[in-house]
C-alpha cells in the first residue's frame, strides 16, 4: 500500500442526511473500494496485530461488516451487538442515550467470558454514546474491553475522549469536524 494512499478520499459525504444539518458519512464507498477495504481493516487493527485478541465485537449494524473482517484478521470470535430483540437466546442488556432520547443495546449473555481481551468496533464515533453503552454492556459480564476501533472520528463530539476516560484505548484512522 502506497503510504500517499488517501483513505480519507473513500469516504462519501452527504449533507443534510438524515435531517438537515447532519453531514453524513457514508463509508459504503469505502467498503466498495478493495484497497480502502483491506488497508482499513489492516490499520484498524494494527496495534493489536501481535497481542492475543479473544473477540471483536461489532456494533449493528456497520460494526458487522468491519468486525467479520477484524476477527479474520486478528484470529478471533465475532460477537453481534444489536439492537432490542434481535438476538434469539439469553442476553444482557443496556439503555444508551442516542441524540433523542435512549435506545437499548443486547448482546448473548454467553457470548463473551470473564476476562476474554475483546476488541470492540463500529463505523463512526460522534458523541459515544452508543460505544460508551457497548463498553458497558461487555464489562457487566465481565469482558476486558482491551480497544474500540472507529474508521472515523467527530472529535469535536467528544466521543473518543469519552471512551479513553474509561480507559478503554481508543484507534480511529481519520477525522472530520463539526458532526
Ligand atoms: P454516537 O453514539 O453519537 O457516537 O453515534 C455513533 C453511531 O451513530 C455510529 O453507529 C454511527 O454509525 C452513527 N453516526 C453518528 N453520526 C454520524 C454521521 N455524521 N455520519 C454517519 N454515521 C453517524
Amino acid at each position: 500500500m502506497t503510504p500517499e494512499y488517501d483513505l480519507k478520499a473513500t469516504v462519501r459525504t452527504i449533507q443534510d442526511y438524515p435531517k438537515p444539518g447532519i453531514m453524513f458519512r457514508d463509508i459504503t464507498t469505502l467498503l466498495g473500494d478493495a484497497r480502502a477495504f483491506r488497508r482499513a481493516v489492516d490499520e484498524l487493527v494494527q496495534p493489536w496485530a501481535g497481542s492475543k485478541i479473544d473477540k471483536v465485537a461489532g456494533i449493528e449494524a456497520r460494526g458487522f461488516i468491519l468486525g467479520g473482517a477484524l476477527a479474520h484478521q486478528v484470529s478471533a470470535g465475532f460477537v453481534p451487538i444489536r439492537k432490542r430483540g434481535k438476538l434469539p437466546h439469553a442476553t444482557v442488556r443496556i439503555a444508551y442515550s442516542l441524540e433523542y432520547g435512549l435506545d437499548e443495546m443486547e448482546m448473548h449473555a454467553d457470548a463473551i467470558h470473564p476476562g476474554e481481551r475483546v476488541i470492540l468496533v463500529d463505523d463512526l464515533i460522534a458523541t459515544g454514546g452508543t460505544a460508551e453503552g457497548a463498553v458497558k454492556l461487555m464489562r457487566q459480564i465481565g469482558a476486558n474491553v482491551v480497544a474500540a476501533c472507529f474508521i472515523i472520528d467527530l472529535p469535536d463530539l467528544g466521543g473518543a475522549a469519552k471512551l479513553r476516560a474509561m480507559d478503554v484505548p481508543v484507534r480511529t484512522l481519520m477525522a472530520f469536524d463539526g458532526h
